[in-house]
């Protein structure tokens, strides 16, 4: 037998059997055909087999435009000749085995059933467009479906609620332990195999029922080209025709491909990819997806997202889920693997979640969430399941915050005995006076301190909001009660700087500071763990040259940590311990943890559930509105005059140079540049410095402190200067290639500036680019209010981006976002209630559960 011929020949005969609508397949018999033939081409046998194919083709190509009865005619002529084909055909079917055997296609029955499916959801879709308002009959993208947030709990379709959980999964008795066997046990599945999943981090039979496709192609929403509208978001198979590249006015490289799907052609353009040229050939199928836009009167794409059509996909189902990928897997194979995984084992699976919240959630069970998962039944049921996944994961996250703080809060602390007049003495000696929110966090983190439960909390503020000062009240606090604190920043010149200003703040209230990065000589750095450890220095400041086992505190009664986001649960841990002994008990220190990066609040309760919270949401008085524009390079010469009538008018300038690669040293070389080109070309005249992160320490704040002391003109410098530094002269902040900067980061560098009386300015310097970059640098011009951008960057890049996920300390979500508010609202109050009830999670019915959080957090992102 001869499977394209098959399938063919069930195609045409659903096709009869419906009455020759051209609905047996979705997009029509000659989009089949299509496909089929180049499926059939490899599979032809002899010059007979060949001939019958292209006859075929071309027979059906002008199917819709067929009468009825000509309709009726061709496919009976057909039928007929693939019956003839078949008698023929010798029992030993030809030697072509594209997949394994144990991979086999459906049977003819099954195909017909399948497609089947395929004509419910065409009915389907027909129908919703009907009852519809017209704004939603837009088909859906497959990114709208299934690859964007899922709905939460209430918007969830209301026959959900009456499906329950099957019961045929209780007919097995789970059998956790198995699932911990090696992959090798899943049929079709060698060393070579082995190998190459290890590189997914899949090593046993639950990894990979827990490896969730990445998103799913779903070819039962496929547009032909003559049916596009302008501005709508689709994705369309085709074949490209031709592939030409030119050179645009400046000089990037523009890759354009035209390509048809039979019903008409569409041009696609790629700017700066000159490599597409390699990859796309004309004769390739491909799926494309993007906006279609009109360009001189014709349908176009701009830079649409790609890739070659995989023929199995499209005939294994209508929902083709696509996995994450490691060279020498295909999507195929991880596909295929899935899937007899799933049959076999995801009955096995225990699940953790205790039902009464699965009920609440109205969710499936997760052996069929898993199910679902790889091999979708229907668009419905993979959006319930992966809204499933999507839950576990916020729930356990959110479990496993509250251990933390649990642990934290129900370690042993000690009252201290703040003096309170201290802190007041200090607020007297500041040349400011503090404002509201500051007064009322100073009073909030005093209460901690006296209080016998360790301080856990995080303080929030903008950039320029006067984290510091409240920081140090609470070090003065607890000095004031006789014990040690630390500082850590998260770079060696914002430690540097919060030791000059503290040892300003601080020094002539007589207490001892020191400074602790890994540039101190060995031989100091041995004398001031001494003196740490025999309780001589009251405060000292530092990396993460802090948190060094040998770094041992005689009394350490406060642990502050600026820059939060760059640290993760770790570090805190690692501080936790150096706390003192007291009549044989090891008491936790108080913790402060200082955040630069403001975190919309729904996230900061996520992300950091396990501290508490302290909002500075008040600017000190006389801040200004930095101005801040977005400049195309071709105005750069405009700007670097406006930047020498801002030096002439005596202020300062940071031109801050483009993030090349993820590589400090290729940063450094293009500050280098630049600092070459402005001082000889651009500025002769002028004072120049540069700072990068290759430069020693020592060199670093050299150039920062003749900044500091006015001495340079403008500072060239890479995102080293990103933190805390502090001079209130400048007032123009120049970015170079602003596009390669997240938001969070670009709020960052413009809070370097508008520090003094003057007024200030922020300069992005981009070209237009996708509308992520715009829509951020646009943020930017409109607000100096760093939560709202914050909820906006978070919306645009997702929290991976946002935080650096490796360095968050948090484990990495698969399915689920930070931005899902409703989502996670969910998740935490489950966790809530169920952390109440049982906080240690120690009930029995409730050991699947902890061991699941456990497991989950120690995918927890690495700190090193
Ligand atoms: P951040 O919150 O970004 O860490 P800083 O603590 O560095 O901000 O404070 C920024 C600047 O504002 C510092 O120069 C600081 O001395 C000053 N500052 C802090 N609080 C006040 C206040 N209440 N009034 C005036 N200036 C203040
Ligand atoms: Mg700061």
């Amino acid at each position: 037998m001869s499977k394209p011929f098959d399938r063919l020949q069930s195609v045409l005969k659903l096709e009869a059997q419906q009455g020759y609508k051209n609905k047996a397949v979705v997009g029509g018999i000659r989009q089949f055909v299509s496909f089929w033939v180049e499926q059939a081409r490899e599979e032809a046998i002899d010059e007979a087999d060949a001939a019958f194919i292209e006859q075929t083709a071309q027979a059906l190509t002008d199917y819709a435009q067929t009468s009825g009865n000509g309709r009726r005619m061709l496919i009976t002529r057909l039928i007929d000749k693939l019956d003839e084909r078949k008698a023929k055909q010798p029992i030993e079917p030809a030697p072509v085995v594209l997949a394994p055997p144990s991979l086999s296609q459906p049977e003819p029955d099954a195909a017909v059933e399948q497609l089947k499916q395929v004509e419910e959801t065409i009915n389907k879709q027909i129908d919703s467009a009907i009852s519809e308002p017209v704004e939603s009959q837009q088909v859906e993208t497959q990114e709208q479906k299934f690859n964007a947030p899922v709905q939460t709990k209430k918007v969830a379709p209301k026959k959900q609620k009456a499906k329950r959980p099957e019961p045929a999964s209780d007919v097995y008795e789970p059998d956790p332990l198995s699932l911990k066997q090696s992959i090798q046990k899943i049929k079709g599945v060698g060393p070579k195999m082995i190998e190459l999943f290890e590189k997914l981090n899949v090593q046993t039979i639950e990894d990979l029922l827990h490896l969730y496709p990445r998103r799913y192609d779903d070819y039962t929403t496929m547009k032909s080209i003559n049916r596009l509208e302008y501005g709508e978001k689709v994705s369309l198979i085709g074949t490209i025709w031709e592939v030409r590249s030119r050179k645009s006015r400046n000089n990037q490289i523009v890759v354009q491909a035209v390509i048809s799907d039979g019903t008409g052609k569409i041009s696609a353009t790629w700017y700066n990819q000159p490599w597409l040229m390699q990859k796309l050939r004309s004769g390739l199928r491909v799926v494309l997806s993007g906006t279609v836009e009109q360009y001189l009167g014709r349908k176009v794409f701009n830079s649409p997202s790609w890739e070659l059509l995989s023929m199995d996909a499209l005939r294994h189902g209508q929902i083709v889920p696509i996995y994450p990928l490691t060279k020498g897997l295909s999507n195929y194979r991880v596909q295929q693997i899935a899937k007899t995984t799933v049959h076999e084992w995801a009955r096995k699976v225990t699940d953790p979640v205790p039902e009464d919240v699965r009920q609440r959630q109205r969710m499936p069970s997760l052996q069929k969430a898993i199910k679902q998962v790889h091999v979708p039944d229907s668009a419905d049921q993979l959006i319930a399941a992966r809204r499933r996944l999507m839950f576990d994961e916020l729930f356990f996250l959110q479990l496993g915050m509250m251990g933390q703080q649990h642990d934290w809060i129900g370690s042993p602390g000690r009252s201290l005995a703040v003096r309170g007049e201290q802190i007041n003495n200090f607020i007297h000696s500041l040349p400011f006076t503090p404002t509201k929110a500051q007064m009322r966090v100073i009073t909030e983190l005093e209460q901690d301190l006296k209080s016998e439960t360790p301080m856990n909390r995080l303080l929030q503020g903008d950039v320029g909001a006067g984290k510091t000062v409240v920081a140090a009240a609470a070090i003065v606090g607890a000095i004031s009660a006789g014990t040690q604190t630390a500082l850590m920043a998260p770079t060696e010149i914002l430690a540097e700087q919060h030791f000059s200003g503290l040892s300003k703040l601080l020094g002539r209230m007589g207490y001892r500071l020191a400074l602790l990065t890994g540039s101190v000589r060995a031989a100091e750095k041995r004398e001031i763990y001494a003196q740490l450890a025999a309780g001589q220095i009251d405060l000292v400041i530092g990396t993460h040259a802090l948190i060094q086992e040998d770094v041992a505190f005689k009394n350490l009664g406060l642990a502050v940590i600026d820059e939060q986001h760059r640290f993760g649960v770790d570090q805190r841990a690692a501080l936790r311990h150096k706390g003192p002994e007291v009549d044989g008990e090891q008491i936790t220190p108080n913790l402060l943890v200082m955040s630069a990066t403001p975190i919309p609040r729904s996230l900061a309760l996520t992300l950091f559930g396990d501290l508490n919270l302290s909002i500075l949401d008040e600017m000190p008085p006389g801040r200004q509105e930095i101005d801040t524009h977005w400049i195309r390079p071709t105005a750069r010469e405009r700007t670097y005059a406006f930047v020498r009538g801002q030096i002439e008018k005596g202020r300062q300038a940071y031109v801050i140079c483009p993030l090349v690669e993820e590589s400090e040293k290729l940063e450094a070389v293009a500050a280098v540049e630049e600092y070459e080109r402005l001082s000889t070309v651009i500025f002769p005249d002028l004072k120049l410095g540069l700072v990068h992160g290759k430069m020693k320490p020592s060199e670093k704040e050299a150039a920062m402190r003749q900044f500091y002391a006015g001495e340079i003109d403008i500072l060239v410098s890479t995102t080293v200067i990103e933190v805390g530094v502090d001079v209130p002269n400048s007032t123009v902040m120049m970015i170079e290639n602003a596009n390669r900067f997240g938001l969070a980061q670009l709020h960052q560098l413009r809070g370097r500036v508008g520090r003094g009386e003057h007024k200030s300015y922020c300069l992005l310097v981009a070209e237009s680019g996708s509308g992520d970059t715009e829509e951020r640098l646009r943020a930017l011009e409109q607000t100096n209010d760093g939560f709202e951008l914050a909820e906006k960057d978070l919306e645009l890049r997702g929290p991976g981006e946002f935080f650096g996920r490796r360095q968050s300390g948090i484990p990495e979500l698969q399915l689920a976002s930070f931005t899902e508010k409703e989502m996670l609202e969910a998740a935490r109050e489950e966790a809530e209630q169920l952390f109440n009830a049982d906080p240690g999670l120690e009930q029995p019915e409730h050991k699947a559960l902890h061991d699941r959080v456990i497991q989950f957090w120690e995918n927890a992102g690495d700190i090193s």
